[in-house]
This record gives C-alpha cells, structure tokens and sequence, in this order.
C-alpha cells in the first residue's frame, strides 16, 4: 500500500474548524479511511488491538479513530506480516481510521538496551532481545507500509525532570528527525504529524513549535506531557504550546485519558487525544464515571443493583449492575474486563461527543465548569 501513490501537496489541509467557543474548538479531520470529528478521543490499540474489544463494539462506543503502536507492531508480527494481510486495517479488521505512534516513546523508555545518534536509535527488543534500529526514515516507511491514515514522526523523548542541555537536545534533534521524516514521505494516503518536545522549559516548547510549524506538517502533536508532572505544569504548557500552533492544523495531547483531563485540554485548544487509561482501568476492576473513579472490589459494590455510571446510556450500563460486574471480577470471569473497558471507552466518547455540542451551542463554558465540578478525578 501507498508507495506508488502520488507525493502530497505542501500544506495539506486535512483539518476544517467549524466552530469555536473561548479555545475550545470544534473541527473535522478528513482521513483517508473517514472524517473524525474534534475534539475526539482515540482508544489505543497498542498491539493492534483495543485490548478486549472488537472493532465492532469499538464503532457501538462511538470510536471514530484508533491508535497503534510502531515500536510494538515492528517487533511483533513485523512488517511483512502485516503487508501479506493486505495492511494494517485488513489485519486487524478495522475499517476506520487509524493513528500509529512512531514508537519514540517505547524505545527512549528502554533505559540501558538503546542507544542514541545523530542519525537514528539502536535498541534492543523487549521480546526477545533481538537487535533493531530506528531511523526517521524507517520509521515512516513502515507506517506507510502498513497503511495507517496518520504516521507520527520519531521524536526524541526525555525522562523528566531532565538536564536543560538534554531537552535542548532533544529539540534539535526532534526538529533535525522530522524535517527528514518530512522528505521522506512517498504515500498521500498516510498523513504524516509532528510531535512538539521540550519538557516543561516553555522556551524551548516555543522554539520546538516555531521549528515545525515553519516545516508546515498536516498536524501537530503535543509529547513529553502526561510523564508525571503535575496536572497544573501539564495544562499550563499545553496551554502554552497550542498557542504557538496554527489554528487551522489539528492539535494532538499526547497521553491522555482521564474525564478532568481532556476537558481542560479541550479547553486549552487541544483537538485529540489517546490513552491506555480507560481499558487499562477495564481491566482492573477501576470504573470511570462522570463523577469520578470507583473500584468494583470495593465491598460496597457487592449488592448495588445500579449501573455502573446512572447518567450512562452505554449497552453495559443498561443490562449490567455494579453488583454484577463485582461478582465478576471477584470470579475472575473474562466478561468483567471485557464490559468494564466497554463501559469506560464508551464514557469517554459520550463526553468528547457532548464537548462537541457544546461548543457547536456556544455552550462550551458552562459545559466546561459543570463537567469539572461534577468529577472528583
Ligand atoms: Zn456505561
């Protein structure tokens, strides 16, 4: 797929604003596999699957678009693999479209199996030890490969708190790597995004903004938040970085999944977002709620006849009890994780649906301040 289609135009318009309310905006994202409408939430499909749902309960959660993983898809099953199925959408047998992280993230997190230069990262595989390389290049010629709507380049992330010579570093060669990816993209089917470095030196935010803007990328992804700073220093430089963006590009937070989250990052003028957040808690027996977090295991939950979420108009709200879903997890029954991540996704989606039309009434404000004062987290 995509090698012999025609190289894009610069300055592809991918993104159409369609209203806007204070920073909140309200957009459509054109995708080579359909339009997803913004703000949006895409549920992260790391290993090519949303861990325990189908693509077709996904499109009943109102999914528009789901992410997977390069670093995780490259080492297991491979490219070729993926190529003989007829693509990564064939493979996995969703039919929508589909963002690919650049793998960055996983191979800067192996501490003592990488190694990085100028030119690339050398690391060393976490399942099976096998030696592999990752350049700007490569990477972008395995998302294309594979078929994938949006490919993401490879940035350079730091741990934080970091050195302010290690994130300048970071920027440059950030900056250095997508320019490459830039250069070397050869399919129009597959969008190619930009990740904004810098940690939480607001400098060098702008700076690695202003650096990829003049680039002029499709879209503009936000990284290196999310990694553990505080829920002000986060909101602040995402404030900050969307600022330094063009309006009429989509603005991706990397990272993030929790219901404060993303309505102060809708707020900030952040268009979509991913986390591991709601099928992780899934699976571990953490419900999400407008309101807040429960934990089923909780002896409370044992006889609640009521819903996992009352305000919920999800298919496992309407069957399913909390007590149910505690017996569940207590047995260790495979439908708990299954109806929970559901349940959780689906919350998610209903919000960014509600975000949407609230900024579309010019409504978004008071939205805003009811969400947040409806959750404890
Ligand atoms: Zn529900």
């Amino acid at each position: 797929m995509g090698s012999d289609s025609p190289a894009p135009p610069p300055g592809e318009r991918l993104f159409t604003p369609r209203a806007r309310d204070g920073n909140a905006r309200r957009g459509t994202l054109a995708l080579t596999h359909g339009a997803v409408e913004t703000p949006c939430f895409m549920p992260v499909g790391t290993a090519a699957t949303v861990k325990g749902l189908t693509p077709r309960e996904l499109r009943e959660a109102h999914a528009q678009i789901v992410l997977a993983n390069t670093y995780h898809l490259w080492l297991r099953p491979g490219r070729s693999v993926i190529e003989a199925a007829g693509g990564l959408h064939r493979f996995m047998a969703w039919d929508g479209p589909i963002l690919t992280d650049s793998g960055g993230f996983q191979v800067f997190s192996l501490e003592g199996r990488r190694s990085l230069d100028d030119d690339g990262v050398t690391f060393r595989s976490h399942v099976d030890g096998s030696q592999h390389r990752f350049t700007p290049e490569g990477v972008i010629a395995f998302q294309e490969a594979i078929g994938v709507d949006v490919a993401m380049v490879l940035d350079v992330c730091v741990k934080l708190p970091a050195t302010r010579d290690d994130l300048e570093r970071s920027v440059r060669l950030t900056t250095h790597w997508a320019r490459r990816s830039r250069a070397a993209r050869s399919s129009a089917a597959t969008a190619l995004f930009a990740i904004v470095q810098g940690g939480l030196d607001a400098q060098l935010r702008e700076r690695s903004a202003r650096e990829l803007v003049e680039l002029d990328f499709p879209g503009y992804a936000i990284g290196g938040l999310s990694v553990g700073e505080t829920r002000a220093e986060m909101y602040a430089m995402a404030r900050r970085v969307a600022a330094s963006l063009p309006d009429d590009k989509p603005r991706y937070l990397m990272g993030v999944g929790t219901v404060p989250d993303l309505i102060a990052a809708v707020d900030c003028g952040i268009d979509m977002f991913d986390c591991v957040y709601p099928t992780r808690c899934g699976r571990n027996g953490r419900a999400m709620t407008r309101a807040g977090h429960f934990n089923v295991f909780n002896a409370a939950y044992v006889s609640d006849f009521s819903p996992i979420d009352p305000t919920c108009d999800c298919a496992v709200c309407g069957s399913f009890t909390r007590a149910y879903l505690a017996h569940l997890f207590r047995s260790k029954e495979m439908l708990g994780p299954r109806l929970l991540s559901y349940h959780n996704v689906y919350l998610l989606e209903r919000l960014m649906r509600d975000a949407r039309a609230a900024i579309e009434a010019g409504a978004w404000s008071s939205f805003r301040d009811g969400a947040l004062a409806e959750t404890d987290g």
